[in-house]
């Protein structure tokens, strides 16, 4: 059994998540509240029978995190604190200080240590997966970044746990390395797609940087105004405010940037002022910093500009609840995963959950699945295909642009037309960029000729993994003529169940994706009006 990371564990991206994680564990709250405020949060798009496992067993996921030594927040009383969030009609987001991602993956990796069977591989970088000739999962082609060499990994079975794409766009608030890589892969082994037009755009980042302003501190009661000093959330969701889900708060906020009642730069502004100082540097202590190092601004004395920004994408490899793909033998769990539980829109703080649950139970059946089977024998071919690949990106002279020009081009043309508000003829132009970057990236040179901590030509293989990427979520988000959570389509402004209450399935079929559809999984909720 081993671990692949193409970073030492602990700089995974889950390291940056801030505001908490979710958890019906307070007397007076129940899963069904949390599956119930899921669901409408997904904009009906998410499969009930996964939200309900992943909301049943969140209780038990805090009170394991808290034993294994995850130090969450406690109140006067000594007891586990919550702090309110998105979308949430309890207060049921358990945090600690605004770094949780950091605490629970350390306390992870410490007790990863304690296991010695599973052996780690900390900055690998994973090219390609295997198959065998019979079409199954066999292992993966893995790049020892330090040194250069490619090793032909064999495996019973592979989970891709390899994290969002919010690198197709710029700006975003995800990390370098999320670049979609596992996404890219398991498509290319011919594993369906889901929903990947549903990219979110979290409320409060900084207009330039992108850095998150986490929703903690609208859980802690900050307002948001435009330039005229209006609380516009009034208008948009008169009773959650500030605590609708994503999607509505960034349509709102860009609403008022684009109808001129926002700041020349862009921005609407977060009032975190409202919130006592002490509370803010006990509570918020990590946004402090970056309002003081990244705006110049003392976020307990006057307010922050801010404008919705990338953030996480919903969409991902298809799974079953058990993260199984469509490709036997391969498993995907976390971020690059579509279980789905976010469908349209993903709630704050249920993404960290969502990793946990369903990372474990795609841990069980994968090992259950693979136990007793011969070690497969992976085709060496790949590995020679993929040498070759690597070589000639190494060996080329460069005559055209850089490796950065062109991840910039496509940054630029995400967020610019595949961002809140789409539309046909934007998104059909965007489709056209990335089509012509994807030609331009096979003749790309890099300057590093070496073997160690190569990072050019890593940049090489991420940028082709992106564009594959972009262009299903391109392809997804024309495809879907309608606005449901994070897809809204201005020629299209309605959600219309009658046709599109289903998911988008994309599977690599040559130039183009091929396209097809699935069910939404209901148990006990019927679609009904959205309103915050
Ligand atoms: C700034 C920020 C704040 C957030 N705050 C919250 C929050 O408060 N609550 C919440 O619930 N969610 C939050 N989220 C979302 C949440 O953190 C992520 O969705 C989640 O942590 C993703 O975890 P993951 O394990 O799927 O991926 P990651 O943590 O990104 O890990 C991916 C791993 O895959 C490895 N990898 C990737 N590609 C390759 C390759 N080619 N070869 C080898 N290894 C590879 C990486 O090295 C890494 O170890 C936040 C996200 C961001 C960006």
């Amino acid at each position: 059994m081993g671990i692949i990371s193409k970073v030492h564990p602990v700089r995974s991206h889950s390291n940056a998540a801030q505001g908490g994680i979710n958890a019906a564990l307070q007397p007076e709250d129940s899963w069904e509240s949390h599956a119930y405020d899921t669901v409408k949060g997904s904009d009906f798009l998410g499969d009930q029978d996964a939200i309900e496992i992943m909301c049943r067993e969140a209780p038990e996921e805090i009170l394991h995190l808290e034993h294994l030594g995850v130090t969450f927040h406690r109140n006067e009383e000594g007891q586990l604190g919550t702090r309110a969030f998105g979308g949430a009609s309890a207060a049921r987001t358990y945090y600690v200080a605004d770094i949780t991602g950091q605490a629970i993956l350390h306390v992870l990796y410490e007790q990863l240590m304690k296991h010695e069977e599973v052996e780690r591989f900390e900055e690998w970088f994973t090219t390609a997966l295997v198959k065998d000739d019979a079409g199954r999962i066999a292992g993966a082609v893995t790049r020892n970044i330090r040194d250069g060499s490619l090793e032909l990994f064999s495996a019973r079975a592979v989970i891709v746990a390899t994290g969002g794409n919010g690198q197709l766009f710029s700006p975003t608030t995800n990390a370098l390395i999320c670049t979609g890589d596992g996404i890219a892969m398991a498509y290319r082994a011919g594993a369906p797609l889901m929903d990947m037009e549903m990219v979110q755009y979290h409320p409060t980042t900084l207009a330039g940087l992108g850095l998150l302003i986490t929703e903690g501190a609208r859980g802690e009661g900050a307002h948001l105004y435009n330039a005229q000093g209006e609380r516009f959330m009034e208008k948009y969701a008169p009773n959650k405010m500030e605590l609708a889900s994503r999607d509505v708060v960034s349509r709102a906020e860009q609403t008022e940037i684009d109808e001129g009642r926002g700041f020349p730069d862009g921005t609407v502004a977060l009032d975190i002022t409202v919130v006592p100082r002490k509370r803010i540097h006990e509570a918020l202590r990590e946004i402090v910093n970056v309002g003081r190092d990244f705006a110049g601004v003392d976020i307990t004395r006057e307010p922050i500009h801010i404008k919705p920004g990338n953030h996480y994408v919903m969409g991902g490899v298809k799974t079953d609840i058990n993260g199984q793909t469509g490709v036997p033998g391969l498993y995907a769990a976390g971020e690059c995963a579509c279980i789905s539980v976010h469908g349209g829109n993903r709630l704050g703080a249920n993404s960290l959950l969502d990793t946990l649950i369903f990372g474990r139970r795609s841990g069980q059946h994968a090992a259950a699945s693979g136990r007793g089977l011969p070690v497969p024998e992976p085709a060496k071919a790949e590995l020679a295909a993929e040498r070759e690949m690597i070589d000639s990106i190494v060996s080329r002279e460069r005559s055209g642009r850089r490796v950065s020009e062109l991840k910039a081009e496509m940054g630029a043309v995400m967020d610019k037309d595949c961002s809140v508000f789409r539309d046909e003829g934007r998104l059909q132009g965007a489709l056209e960029v990335i089509k012509r970057l994807q030609e331009e990236v096979t003749t790309v040179a890099v300057d590093d000729k070496g073997s160690v901590f190569n990072q050019d030509v890593l940049g090489v293989l991420e940028l082709q993994f992106m564009l594959d990427n972009a262009e299903c979520t391109l392809v997804g988000a024309l495809e879907r003529r309608e606005s449901r959570g994070a897809q809204f389509r201005t020629d299209f402004p309605e959600r219309n169940d009658g046709e599109w209450l289903k998911h988008i399935n994309l599977t690599a079929n040559g130039d183009v994706p091929a396209v097809s559809f699935s069910e939404v999984t209901m148990t006990q909720w019927q679609p009904e009006e959205r309103k915050y």
